[in-house]
């Protein structure tokens, strides 16, 4: 069981990036943060499975597929927001943008970034109770792949980490509703920075085929419901 399928790829990203396994933080590691702010008794999002040991099945599974999840979540919460979240080491990273995705390439959304997210987040849907963090609905807005545009000879996941690290994302969405190239670039604030202060991100899309014009329809305006149970956000708060 080999990791490195490849060493003369993975010799060849390691003297560019200078990232090793060892800088990469376990799951388990990278979601303290997201436990911590929840009360698993009391909400139905998920934990996340337990990895004491560094998890490599994500980074396998992308270099062998060269596909990454992403998915976005409508989240009724004290300001109704989007949650966009990036398939990188293991887990989700992710980001609150207050307006959601936007498929003008003349428009710039804020991206707030979040704590990190386990990879089962990526099937909820459902309303979290009053009075816990986040509490409100939730609904699939959209799901799907993601690749880096300027992956080279890079497995996937190694060069969506290296662009995280250096704050410039160029994705590539395959998804039911957002399609095509975007840039995620931070703006503000440390990576290495306390949990309190995370770093600002803009979301922009690039010109291609997806684009949209002001003309055209807003996406959030075009799709209201849920990509996979079909949902309005009353429907899903009413279920419970
Ligand atoms: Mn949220």
């Amino acid at each position: 069981m080999k990791e490195k399928a490849n060493p003369a790829t993975a010799s060849k990203s390691a003297a560019k990036s200078a990232t090793t396994a060892k800088d990469i933080l376990t799951p388990d590691a990278q979601l303290t943060e997201y436990r911590r702010k929840r009360d698993f008794a009391k909400t139905a999002e998920p934990a996340g499975e337990p990895n004491e040991v560094p998890k490599k099945a994500p980074a396998k599974r992308a270099t062998r597929t060269g596909e990454l999840r992403f998915v976005i979540q409508k989240h009724a919460a004290s300001h109704l927001h989007y949650d966009l979240r990036l398939e990188i080491d293991g887990v989700m990273k992710s980001w609150a943008v207050p307006k959601g995705p936007s498929a003008d390439p003349k428009v710039k959304r804020l991206a707030m970034q979040v704590e990190d997210h386990p990879v089962e987040y990526n099937s909820f849907e459902g309303t979290i109770p009053a009075g816990e963090y986040g509490g409100g609905t939730v609904m699939l807005w959209d799901t799907g792949t993601y690749s880096i545009e300027d992956a080279g000879d890079r497995a996937q996941n190694s060069a969506a980490h290296d662009e995280y690290e250096t704050g410039e994302l160029k994705l590539d969405f395959h998804g039911k509703r957002i399609q095509g190239s975007y840039a995620l670039v931070r703006t503000k604030g440390n990576m290495r920075g306390s949990s309190s202060s995370k770093p600002s991100w803009l979301l922009l899309k690039h010109r291609d085929d997806d684009a949209r014009s002001a003309e055209d329809p807003e996406l959030t305006a075009e799709f209201t419901t849920s990509v996979v149970s079909d949902r309005s956000m009353n429907e899903i708060s009413d279920a419970g």
